[in-house]
């Protein structure tokens, strides 16, 4: 951040316990649960949890949260690695909920020697019976009072594998009565049957979230352990945790206001759910919000921190516009992306008075105004825009091309239509035009104006390639909900480029003059036959709107 802009209110936390003392180093953590992969929501925890790390000097971890044996998998865990990393952070040590099964379990132990443990043997719908309500106390249950020597043999016994799963639990003694529901004697240990990712067959009992959060924070002398608002209501039993589990490191939890983007599903159930029914093409399908979606798609991890620095941190949920992350990209983009032509839907143009046979190279810039340039063939036959042609001009506010109009091509000549070939439909086949070589652009009368610009390209040197544009995945219902856009893709194929593409890498980001910002898509381009995903349009609605306020 830089000097001068206003703290958030966890900056201002880490500020007073440095200045106090009350933390040395600041150490941080990113926990994803390896059950998916990351999306938008979580881009903006890991520019908090990595940015506060480096502003202060400290530490941040990377946690693999896989206390879950059955929704975690280990391809989840490279993909989340590999995201973190593109988007510019790196962590100190790379750890797992995982490693610290046996202290965990040794936790548990203690707590069951100090009577603040014990085995339930309820079913999960008995304990839901018993919970209570946030308006009426929760009851004790039968089993409360077991000693703690039956506690600790049932225990053992549970991770001896004894028990199937749902049989037994081992819940913590703290108060039925209490006014919040987190604290009434919330489980601690279940039985799960199940292999795990990466203990395998070790363990037939897993730890709870609740209980294993704060114990790897701890663990791991995390400082500030910031989280979503959701776990407000965890706090109390987080330091609960803590401190009768006699941690020497006393983490400290901060929640803050999960992102939530307008036209957006974030949530990797749901997203998982459109991968399995085969609704996307994959987690990295360009139309997803998640990170390897919006990376395949074009999107610059620069754009995502700027995004995640300009929405800033709070305790209030709200919902972001989604154009307000288009705004950032396109930004990033318009200062970075080389221009190119590409005629989206071709339409034939031939200058019926330039030499045949013959084709000059112009030059065009690569970014405007700056000094980097190549080089674009021109010749007689030419395409230009099916959009950027009508027969009869409609109307005084129009300056694209129409029989007897003149407009200027890109880096090119002004040219007059003559007339328009029609096939045998009556659909106009053909623009035949007229140039004028005295208005070569750069040249000496390429002072004469024209209101319109046309980009083009030429014929005989085209490249063919195929685009692929986008509107949004979801769209929302009037009562809030949403269902997947049927129309959210739409391919053309082929679109014509000038032959400067030729150059170009997979994943490599380009305007095209007059249409947008387009990738070069990394997975299905081949050798012969590029493919690109629009990143985004030019046309910058939010910023007109929103952020000027017209
Ligand atoms: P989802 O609900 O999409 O499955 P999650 O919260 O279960 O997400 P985790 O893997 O548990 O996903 O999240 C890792 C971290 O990312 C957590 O600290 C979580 O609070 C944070 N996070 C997840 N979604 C968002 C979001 N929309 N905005 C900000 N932080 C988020
Ligand atoms: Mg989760």
């Amino acid at each position: 951040m830089a000097e001068g802009e206003s703290k958030n209110f966890i900056e201002e936390i880490i500020e007073n316990d440095l200045e106090k003392g009350v933390v040395k180093e600041v150490v941080t953590r990113f926990p994803p649960e390896p059950n998916g992969y990351l999306h938008l929501g979580h881009a903006k925890a890991i520019c908090l949890n990595f940015g506060l790390a480096e502003e202060y000097g400290g530490k941040c971890n990377l946690r693999f949260d896989d206390t879950n044996p059955l929704k975690e998998d280990a391809s989840y865990v490279d993909a989340i690695k590999k995201d973190i990393e593109w988007l510019g952070f790196s962590w100190d040590k790379e750890v797992y909920g995982s490693d610290y099964f046996d202290y965990m379990y040794e936790c548990a132990e203690a707590l069951i020697k100090k009577g603040l443990a014990f085995v339930d043997d309820l079913t999960a719908e008995q304990m839901r019976e018993y919970r209570g309500t946030l308006t009426e106390p929760g009851k004790e249950s039968p089993y409360r009072e077991r000693s703690v020597e039956e506690n600790l043999d049932l225990f053992r016994r549970m991770r001896a594998g004894e028990f199937e799963d749902g049989e037994k639990i081992l819940r913590a003694k703290i108060d039925m009565s209490s006014p919040n529901l987190n604290m009434r004697d919330p489980a601690v240990f279940r039985v799960v049957k199940s292999p795990h990712h990466r203990t395998g067959d070790k363990w037939a009992i897993y730890p709870m979230y609740d209980f294993a959060h704060p114990l790897e924070d701890a663990f791991e002398g995390v400082t500030h352990s910031v989280c979503t608002m959701e776990f407000e209501d965890h706090r109390p039993l987080y330091d609960w945790v803590v401190q009768n589990c006699d941690c020497k490191n006393v983490p400290r939890q901060y929640e803050f206001a999960r992102l939530n983007l307008s036209n957006t599903v974030m949530s990797k159930r749901y997203l998982k759910k459109l991968v399995d029914e085969g609704v996307v093409s994959g987690w990295d399908d360009p139309r997803m919000p998640t990170l390897s979606g919006v990376r395949r798609r074009g999107y610059t991890p620069e754009a995502i921190r700027d995004f995640c620095e300009r929405i800033g941190v709070a305790k209030a949920v709200s919902e972001v516009d989604v154009r307000l992350l288009e705004h950032c990209v396109r930004e990033d983009l318009n200062a970075h992306a080389p221009r190119v032509m590409a005629v989206l839907r071709p339409l034939k143009l031939t200058i019926e008075n330039y030499p045949d046979n013959e084709t000059e190279m112009l030059t065009a810039e690569d970014l405007p105004g700056g000094e980097s340039r190549h080089g674009v063939p021109f010749s007689k036959h030419l395409y230009i825009e099916r959009d950027d042609f009508m027969e009869e001009r409609p109307n005084n506010k129009y300056f694209r091309l129409y029989v007897g109009g003149e407009v200027r091509l890109k880096n090119a000549y002004i040219i007059k239509c003559e007339r328009a070939v029609k096939d045998a439909d009556g659909n106009v086949a053909e623009v035949v035009c007229s140039y004028d070589k005295t208005t070569k652009s750069g040249g000496e009368n390429s002072g004469k104006k024209v209101k319109g610009t046309l980009h083009w390209v030429d014929a005989n040197t085209a490249v063919r390639a195929q685009v692929r544009l986008f509107d949004y995945l979801f769209l929302e219902q009037e009562d809030g909900s949403y269902v997947t856009n049927e129309n959210s893709m739409v391919v053309l194929d082929p679109v014509l480029l000038e032959p400067h593409i030729k150059t170009a890498k997979k994943g490599d980001r380009f305007q095209f003059m007059r249409q947008g910002y387009f990738a070069i898509d990394p997975v299905d381009s081949t050798g012969d036959k590029l493919v690109f995903n629009q990143i985004v349009s030019l046309k910058d609605s939010f910023a007109k709107q929103v952020l000027k306020g017209n």
